[in-house]
């Protein structure tokens, strides 16, 4: 039996997590669950999978969370504030830590069970591209696995060879391929893409997911980031990584290796497919997602990348290019601007200028400490609020 802790439970991932852990409650445990501020939500989960703890980030909403449990006569202590998720994410009754928070929120809790060396099951990769170096370094140093949860990145890992050094580029391995849906925007003009709405812009396709990833799905900037991610997971450099725009969303990845073979991984695009496959591995345990009907599905597309539309993929190459604080930096720029989009105070186009007009201000520095990250974070951040009031000012 393993013990499970959820850190973003609430969200698209946790809930999709918990449905394929209810099914399989001779493996699983629900250790603790950890949240935000949705009460409502976590209350529901917390009659339903009974966890030891649950934690939420929101001192308020703790407090309200707490009374309402205790009226239902529920066991679960609750926990509030920050440093409740690094307790949870740290728990000695915790085998498996699913690091589902969304943004940079999450590093510090991923962090603390990568240190505590917990295996890592991670879906949060902003964590990643704001301070691969530091949490692989701190995986390595505790003996704390980490399996990739994004669905391309679980799908790199499931061709990769199983048994091979984590701290070099795989032998034999000459590209990975990251397949992109396009987003809802695959096919609109430039000019169009100045006036959709946040309504548009986080309805998806082929994924139902949270609003930030659904916009940078949006704008490419998704995959722009996973781009910084595998090269982190896989410890391959930008220039062995290619984008390719696949719209059916069946193909989740592919590794090309040096004789010419390409492997790829395949299945309904559903998320718990490579949720299951974290939980269970090194077994296979079902997901309760529908097998693939290959002749139903009947053609699978590819085309390149428009980087003239989307330019959040441009920036994003650019930014993995030059390293040092330079991911972390374009990371902040991209959450001050999807949250303004969000909130009706900046249109789409805007998103790649503010994070554009950011990274150019920026001055390059290594990333040695998390100290050094969470600074340039800050400091991206500040200055994206500078250049939305300015934008603003300027009635842009
Ligand atoms: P979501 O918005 O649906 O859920 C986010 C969760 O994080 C919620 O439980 C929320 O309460 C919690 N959270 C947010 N801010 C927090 C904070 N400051 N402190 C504590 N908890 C906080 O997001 P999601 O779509 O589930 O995505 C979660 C992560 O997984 C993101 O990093 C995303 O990029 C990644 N991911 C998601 C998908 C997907 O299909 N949804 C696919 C691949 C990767
Ligand atoms: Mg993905």
């Amino acid at each position: 039996m393993k013990g499970v802790v959820i850190l973003g439970s609430t969200g698209s991932i946790g809930e999709s997590t918990l449905d394929v852990a209810a099914r399989h409650p001779d493996r699983f445990r629900i250790v603790a669950l950890a949240a935000r501020s949705n009460e409502e939500a976590l209350y529901r989960q917390c009659l339903q999978f009974r966890p030891g703890y649950a934690a939420m980030q929101d001192v308020a909403a703790g407090g309200r969370l707490k009374e309402r449990l205790a009226g239902a006569r529920s066991e679960t202590r609750v926990l509030a504030g920050a440093q409740a998720l690094i307790t949870v994410a740290t728990l000695p009754e915790a085998d498996l830590v699913m690091a589902a928070i969304v943004g940079a929120a999450g590093l510090s809790p991923t962090l603390a069970a990568a240190t505590a060396g917990k295996q890592l099951l991670l879906a949060n990769k902003e964590a990643l591209v704001l301070a691969g170096a530091l949490l692989l370094d701190a995986a390595r140093a505790s003996g704390s696995r980490i399996l990739p949860i994004d669905s391309e990145h679980n799908a790199i890992f499931q061709c990769l060879p199983p048994s091979r050094d984590e701290r070099g580029p795989p032998p034999g391995v000459s590209r990975i391929v990251l397949t992109a849906s396009g987003g809802p925007f695959l096919k609109t003009c430039r000019g169009d893409l100045a006036s959709v709405t946040p309504e548009q812009a986080v309805a998806h396709p082929n994924w139902r997911m949270g609003r930030k990833i659904s916009v940078d799905s949006a704008t490419l900037m998704n995959k722009g980031l996973e781009l910084i991610e595998a090269c982190h997971l896989f410890s391959v450099t930008p220039d062995r990584v290619s984008v390719v725009i696949h719209p059916q969303s069946i193909v989740h990845s592919l590794v090309e290796f040096e004789d010419g073979s390409i492997l790829a991984q395949l299945s309904q695009p559903d998320m718990r497919v490579p949720i299951a496959y974290a939980l269970g591995w090194p077994e296979r345990i079902a997901s309760g997602v529908e097998s693939l009907d290959l002749v139903r599905v009947g053609q699978l597309a590819f085309e390149a990348p428009d980087l003239e539309r989307f330019p959040c993929l441009a920036l994003a190459v650019q930014a993995a290019r030059a390293g040092g604080t330079a991911p972390a930096v374009l990371n902040a720029a991209n959450e001050v601007a999807v949250a303004a989009f969000l909130d009706r105070r900046l249109n789409f186009a805007g998103i790649p200028a503010v994070i554009d007009s950011v990274l150019q201000q920026h001055n390059l520095k290594p990333v040695r400490t998390l100290e050094d990250a969470l600074a340039a974070d800050a400091w991206a951040r500040e200055r994206a609020l500078d250049r939305l009031s300015s934008r603003q000012a300027a009635g842009a």
